[in-house]
């Protein structure tokens, strides 16, 4: 079997163990109308990310390899926009974890299909939902002012979320729903292909980098997110509450930065 068709059955295989967590959580969350309380996978959906984490770090491993044809072929500005409109459409219609009930709309992403720089943030709240963009509210200005200090125009990077429906009441998200929507944001990422990823506070970065590590430590640092360079700082809300971080934010972006015109850091 050559290594790509192996690389696709891996993928199609995550797939139906995502649909099978998916159909079980539904059972699970049935079963719990019903007063059963004894099923150990409940522990998925409590409101921690990291409750069930042989199950998310064995869900989050890639979703290709780089022997994948399908992501060492190189798409044309035009070709993933029109690639990115179809997993759009896919998405709007996705029901697979419980937030598709309370939303106003699904918040894909937004900005250049082609941009070298990607940031990826948590979840969209109230304003995000209304008007189905990312990062619109009090943080998004923030974000906005971040991204010029560097040069650049919010239309210059593409902007998405690791959930793609807000949680009730701007709650963190839940394991199940981070295991079940990222594949979205992985689609995303290798269509687009930045020159690097900026994750946006604890959740962005602990999911793609798959640990469980602070913030604290991991922002500001140079990784790789499947052959992307990767870097994480802050995220706009929680700066809102601590301004005294900004200038570690300054400091993170500016490295951001010199990688985009230098390719080296
Ligand atoms: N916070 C996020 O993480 N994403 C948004 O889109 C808005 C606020």
């Amino acid at each position: 079997m050559s290594t790509s068709h192996q690389s696709t059955k891996l993928q199609e295989a995550r797939v139906e163990i995502l649909s099978l967590l998916n159909v079980l959580s539904d059972k699970v969350d049935l079963e719990r109308k019903f007063g059963a309380d004894y099923l150990p996978l409940a522990t998925i959906a409590k409101n921690t990310a990291y409750s069930a984490e042989d199950v998310i770090s064995s869900l989050l491993k890639p979703h290709f390899d780089t022997n994948d044809e399908r992501i060492t072929e190189e798409l044309s500005r035009s070709e993933k926009s029109k690639e990115l409109k179809n997993l759009e459409k896919q998405v709007r219609k996705c029901t697979k974890c419980e937030l598709c009930k309370g939303r106003t709309n699904v918040v894909f992403g937004t900005g250049d299909p082609d941009a070298d720089l990607m940031f990826v943030g948590e979840a969209p709240g109230y304003y995000e939902d209304v008007q189905g963009e990312p990062f619109v509210g009090r943080a998004g200005q923030l974000l906005t002012r971040i991204i010029e200090s560097i040069g650049m125009k919010r239309d210059d990077v593409y902007i998405a979320n690791i959930l793609k429906c807000r949680p009730p009441g701007n709650r963190n998200p839940n394991s199940n729903e981070i295991v079940l929507c990222t594949p979205h944001l992985i689609k995303q990422i290798e269509l687009i292909r930045p020159k690097i990823i900026c994750a946006l506070g604890t959740f962005a970065a602990q999911t793609l980098l798959n640990t469980k590590e602070a913030i604290g430590k991991l922002r500001g640092r140079f990784f790789e997110y499947q052959g992307t360079k990767f870097l994480a700082t802050y995220h706009p809300a929680y700066l809102l509450r601590n301004p005294n971080d900004k200038k570690k934010v300054w400091v993170d972006i500016k490295k951001v930065r010199d990688y985009l015109k230098e390719g080296t850091y």
